[in-house]
């Protein structure tokens, strides 16, 4: 688990850096806003990646990346081959490099089960065209985000008011508290590349207030998804 875990690093890495190329060219860019981008990305952490095995959420940002982050045309054709490639090219370690064919078609189906891809038709010699979906367009990820939100919501009137998860100009103030920075691992991000982390997670009846959340990359929000925040702090 923790090898294929470490494998979506580099991928999340690479994300941060295309993610920023493409706020860079927004100007010019009649794709998503790079602030509806980085919206985005934080619903893929926060709603996709629950419902998702490690494999499958490096396969995801793959295509995301090739897609959407990249042109803002969901469409990509994608082959088994250029899957083994990315799960190899983002191997820590020769342990458990080799994923099989099969196993890249279990993932694949999978996450068009999900509703996170879907297929454009029929295979040609370079492949599958898919079409990439976001949360917003997934029922799955609409599901959990009910269940989350609801978990969120119990009774707290003064909190309502100070939700700095779900109201962005709230969310910034927890980024400029942090300096922008992963309270993790101490990365340097930007506004763009920024998410935002339970401290206390919603499932342990963790708050969306400013103390119970911590500026995060993409990378660590990954990997300290759903675990105690000890475990996570004392792993390496
Ligand atoms: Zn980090």
């Amino acid at each position: 688990m923790h090898d294929q875990i470490d494998k979506i690093r580099q991928l999340l890495d690479e994300l941060e850096t295309v993610n920023i190329d493409a706020v860079g060219a927004a100007g010019n860019s009649d794709f998503l806003p790079a602030t509806e981008m980085s919206v985005v990305i934080q619903e893929i952490v926060d709603d996709l990646h629950p419902l998702l095995t490690p494999y499958e959420i490096a396969f995801y940002w793959h295509l995301f990346r090739h897609s959407i982050a990249r042109s803002g045309n969901p469409l990509v054709r994608l082959s088994v081959p250029t899957l083994q490639r990315v799960a190899k090219s983002t191997k820590s370690n020769a342990m458990d490099s080799k994923i099989s064919e099969g196993q890249i078609r279990t993932s694949l189906r999978i996450l068009t089960s999900i509703g996170a891809i879907r297929c454009e038709g029929e295979p040609n010699r370079e492949g599958t065209l898919y079409r990439v979906l976001i949360p917003d367009e997934i029922d799955a990820c609409q599901e959990y985000r009910r269940k989350r939100t609801a978990a969120a919501e119990k009774p707290q009137p003064s909190e309502a008011e100070a939700d700095f998860y779900n109201m962005k100009e709230n969310r910034i103030k927890v980024y400029e508290r942090d300096g922008y920075k992963c309270r993790y691992c101490g990365k340097q991000l930007t506004r763009f590349t920024c998410t935002l982390d339970h401290v206390t997670p919603v499932d342990a009846d963790g708050t969306n207030s400013f103390d119970n959340l911590v500026t995060a990359c993409l990378e660590c929000n990954s990997r300290k998804h759903r675990r105690p925040l000890g475990d996570f702090l004392t792993e390496q």
